[in-house]
């Protein structure tokens, strides 16, 4: 008879405006420890990080700014304009987030079942050998940037720019071990939504 342990590794990702960080923070009102890698990303970029010195270094004074934090505005527009400056940017920046990353899961809870929250899960394959499972949020492109409009005031261009850079849904979810369809806009529909997956996949061993 074949064993079945609960998963103990879930990496998640999901769209921009798909729901991703509100089913992290459901995963964690089920008692998930949350690795977010936005987070990581902020904090190693922000004046004194971690990344500041390799920076500096790789891509000059000018991409630092007045507080030493790096220049988002100076950034995003080259890495817009220039693939070769953003996969050098990708490739200065991923092994320390996936370093801290590691560091944080190993600072969880012997037990504890770790969510990584990862945008970019599908566009770097290295993640898929950190988890057990893929966790997919998706929805249609419409709720996706209905949602970003509503919740950060962008235009729907800007919000359309973003999407044609990340993988698309097909992509997404041929990646995944499930989908977690975030269609209604009723958030106890969600709510039920991942609290079953968290018994099938975490606590019903
Ligand atoms: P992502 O992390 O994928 O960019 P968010 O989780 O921040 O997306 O969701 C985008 C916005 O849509 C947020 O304001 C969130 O509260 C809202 N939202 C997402 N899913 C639902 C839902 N099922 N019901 C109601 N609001 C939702």
């Amino acid at each position: 008879m074949a064993a079945f342990t609960a998963v103990r590794r879930i990496g998640l990702t999901g769209g921009i405006g798909s729901g991703k960080s509100t089913v992290a923070t459901l995963l964690q009102q089920c008692g998930a420890h949350l690795v977010d890698t936005d987070a990581i990303a902020r904090a190693l970029t922000a004046p004194e990080g971690a990344a500041i010195p390799a920076l500096r270094a790789r891509f000059g004074p000018e991409s630092i700014d007045a507080a030493g934090a790096m220049d988002r505005d100076w950034m995003r527009e080259r890495a817009f304009a220039d693939g070769t400056l953003r996969e050098a940017l990708e490739a200065l920046l991923h092994p320390l987030i996936g370093a801290e990353a590691d560091r944080q899961a190993c600072a969880a809870a012997a037990q504890a079942c770790v969510v990584f929250d990862v945008p970019l899960l599908v566009e770097s394959s290295r993640w898929r050998a950190r988890v057990d499972r893929v966790l997919v949020v998706d929805c249609s492109v419409q709720q996706q940037i209905e949602r970003v409009v509503r919740r950060s005031g962008w235009s729907s261009d800007a919000v359309m720019r973003v999407i044609a850079q990340q993988a698309s849904r097909e992509l997404r979810r041929a990646a995944a071990d499930a989908v977690i369809h975030n269609g209604s806009e009723d958030a106890a529909v969600l709510t039920l939504e991942v609290q079953a997956l968290w018994r099938q996949w975490v606590t019903a061993h």
